[in-house]
């Protein structure tokens, strides 16, 4: 799955291009109660600055905020 738009529940108004998420991003989403392993592959992060919502590509209700300490891994 490429790097898409979507509605972002933080930002709301127009779609956000939402990509992959980085190696830790996916390790602290791996640890999450309400994430579920198997579709752990569907997860992308809002690419929006000041933005940290991470949820599932086919379905925006499931996600979470990251942890600031994160960063920004993806920016160029
Ligand atoms: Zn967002």
């Amino acid at each position: 799955m490429a790097p898409a738009d979507k509605y972002c529940r933080n930002c709301k108004g127009p779609m956000r291009l939402f990509v992959e998420l980085s190696p830790a991003e996916r390790a602290l989403a791996a640890e999450r109660d309400d994430v579920d392993p198997g579709t752990l592959d569907g997860y992308r992060r809002c690419s929006t600055d000041s933005c940290r919502r991470v949820q599932l590509y086919f379905n925006k209700s499931k996600g979470f905020n990251l942890p600031e300490r994160l960063g920004w891994p993806n920016r160029e």
